[in-house]
C-alpha cells in the first residue's frame, strides 16, 4: 500500500515537472517568435534604406546580446553610408566646379567617373549613361579616344597636346592610379584641358617678339652700316656726309618711335592702371585739329569737320581719346595723296557718341581690312616706312577703344578711300553724358 502511494507521488511529481517545462518552452517559443518578427521587420526596413529602424527589445541573456549587436551593426552601416554619401556629394561638387574635363577609368577602359565638362569635351554618346561603359563605346571624339587608348599602358603620367579641330587644342593628361602602395595600376585619371587660348596667346607672344626683333634690327643695321661707312671712308664729300647723317637721324627717330609705340602698346595691353578722368571731347579734338593741321598743310590736304554735339564730356583713361583720334587722323593724312580731303563727323546716337574719319586716300584692299588692326600688319610695308609708320598705331588704337568699352569699324575701298568709325559709350562704368 505504501509503495503504491509512493509511486503516485512520483507520477504527480513527474507530471508537475513536465508541465513546468512545457509552460517554460511555450513562453520561450512565443517570445522567440516575437523577437524573430522584430528582427525581420528591422532587416526589411534596413533593406528599404530606413536606417533609423532598430530592434526594440529588452531581452536579457544571449538574445539580448544578439539584439544589441544587431543594432550596433545598423549604427555602423548607417554611419558608413552617411559618410560615403557626404564624400560622394563633395566629390560631385568638386568635379562640377573644376574647369577641366575629368574622367576616371579602370584598366579595362570602363568609365568609373566623369564630369559634365568631360562628357562634352570627349563628345560622349548622349544616349548612354557613361558610368560602367567602355570608353570605346562612350567617347565619340576619335582623337581624344586614341590619345587615351594609346597611353593607357603607361605606368607614368603622360601629357599630350592635340589639335582637336582647326580652332581647338586640348591638353590631355593621363595619370595611372596605383593600388595602395604597390606597383599595380588599377586605373587612370584623365584630365582634359582646353588650351586653345593659351596656345594662341603663346604663339602671338612668340610672333610679337620675332616681329619686334626684326623691326628693331632693320634701322639698327642701317645705322650701323652708315656709321661704318662714315668712319672708313676718309674723303667723303660734305653732301654725301650730310645725306648719310640725315639717314642715320631718320632711322634713329624711327627706332625711338618704335620703342615708344611698343611701350605704349604694352601698357594698354597689360591694362596698366591709368587715371580715370572726365574730358571735353570737342576740346581734345580742337587741340588735335591744330596739331595735324600743320602736317595736312604740307600736302595741301583739307580737313573738314562737323561736330553735331560740342558739349560732350566723356570719362576716359587719361590720354586715350587724344591718342585714338591722333592715330586715325594722322593715318588719314599719311595715306592720302596731295590735295586730298578728310571729313570728320561727330554725332550722338542713343547712348553712344560716334566719330567718323573719312579720307579719299589710297584705300585698303578688301582682304586686308580685318588685318590692319593686328600688330605690325601693314598693307604696303615700304609705304608705311616711308611715311614713318611703325605698324602699331591701329593695334594701339583698337586696344584703347576696347578699354573704354567702345568699338572701331573700318570701311575702305582700294583707290577710293577709307572711313574709320569710332564709337564710345556713355555707359555707367565709363562714360557719362553731361547735359
Ligand atoms: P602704320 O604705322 O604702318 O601706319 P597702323 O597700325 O597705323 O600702322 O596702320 C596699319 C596699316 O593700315 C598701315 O600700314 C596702312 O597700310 C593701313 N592704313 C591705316 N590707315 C589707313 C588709311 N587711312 N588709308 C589707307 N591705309 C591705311
Amino acid at each position: 500500500m505504501k509503495e503504491i502511494q509512493l509511486l503516485n507521488e512520483l507520477y504527480i511529481f513527474i507530471i508537475l515537472i513536465l508541465s513546468i517545462v512545457t509552460i517554460v518552452l511555450i513562453r520561450y517559443t512565443v517570445s522567440l517568435r516575437t523577437y524573430l518578427k522584430e528582427f525581420m521587420k528591422v532587416s526589411k526596413d534596413i533593406s528599404n534604406k530606413e536606417f533609423d529602424s532598430r530592434v526594440r527589445s529588452q531581452m536579457s541573456g544571449e538574445m539580448g546580446e544578439f539584439a544589441k549587436n544587431f543594432n550596433s551593426m545598423i549604427d555602423t552601416i548607417n554611419f558608413t553610408i552617411k559618410d560615403i554619401t557626404n564624400k560622394n556629394t563633395q566629390l560631385q561638387s568638386i568635379m562640377k566646379s573644376v574647369s577641366h574635363g575629368i574622367l576616371a577609368i579602370d584598366t579595362k577602359g570602363r568609365i568609373l567617373l566623369i564630369n559634365e565638362l568631360a562628357k562634352e569635351m570627349v563628345e560622349g554618346d548622349e544616349l548612354l549613361l557613361p558610368e560602367g561603359k567602355s570608353i570605346r563605346q562612350f567617347i565619340k571624339n576619335k582623337i581624344v579616344l586614341e590619345s587615351i587608348l594609346y597611353n593607357m599602358s603607361s605606368e607614368n603620367s603622360v601629357v599630350v597636346q592635340k589639335n582637336i579641330s582647326k580652332d581647338i587644342i586640348y591638353k590631355i593628361k593621363i595619370d595611372p592610379v596605383y593600388f595602395k602602395n604597390t606597383d599595380a595600376v588599377i586605373g587612370f585619371i584623365i584630365n582634359i584641358e582646353d588650351v586653345t587660348d593659351y596656345v594662341k596667346l603663346e604663339n602671338m607672344r612668340k610672333q610679337f617678339v620675332a616681329n619686334v626683333s626684326h623691326e628693331l634690327k632693320t634701322p639698327l643695321t642701317s645705322i650701323k652700316g652708315f656709321v661704318e661707312t662714315l668712319k672708313m671712308t676718309e674723303n667723303l664729300d660734305t653732301d654725301t656726309k650730310t645725306r648719310f647723317l640725315g639717314i642715320i637721324e631718320n632711322e634713329t627717330t624711327r627706332l625711338s618711335r618704335l620703342i615708344d609705340d611698343i611701350l605704349l602698346l604694352s601698357t594698354v595691353e597689360n591694362k596698366v592702371k591709368k587715371k580715370v578722368e572726365k574730358v571735353d571731347l570737342f576740346e581734345i579734338f580742337e587741340e588735335i585739329h591744330e596739331i595735324v593741321g600743320y602736317i595736312a598743310k604740307d600736302k595741301n590736304i583739307k580737313i573738314d569737320y562737323q561736330f553735331e554735339n560740342q558739349d560732350i564730356d566723356l570719362w576716359e583713361y587719361s590720354g586715350y581719346i587724344r591718342q585714338i583720334l591722333l592715330n586715325i587722323i594722322e593715318n588719314a593724312i599719311k595715306y592720302t595723296g596731295k590735295n586730298g580731303n578728310i571729313k570728320i563727323r561727330q554725332y550722338v546716337k542713343k547712348d553712344k557718341v560716334f566719330i567718323e574719319i573719312q579720307d579719299n586716300g589710297i584705300g585698303i584692299p578688301k582682304e586686308d581690312i580685318d588685318r590692319v588692326f593686328e600688330r605690325f600688319y601693314r598693307v604696303d610695308k615700304a609705304r608705311s616706312r616711308s611715311v614713318g609708320g611703325t605698324g602699331l598705331g591701329l593695334a594701339i588704337t583698337k586696344h584703347m577703344v576696347k578699354a573704354l568699352n567702345g568699338d572701331i569699324k573700318l570701311e575702305s575701298e582700294l583707290g577710293v578711300g577709307s572711313k574709320f568709325t569710332i564709337e564710345l559709350p556713355f555707359n555707367r562704368e565709363f562714360s557719362k553724358k553731361v547735359s
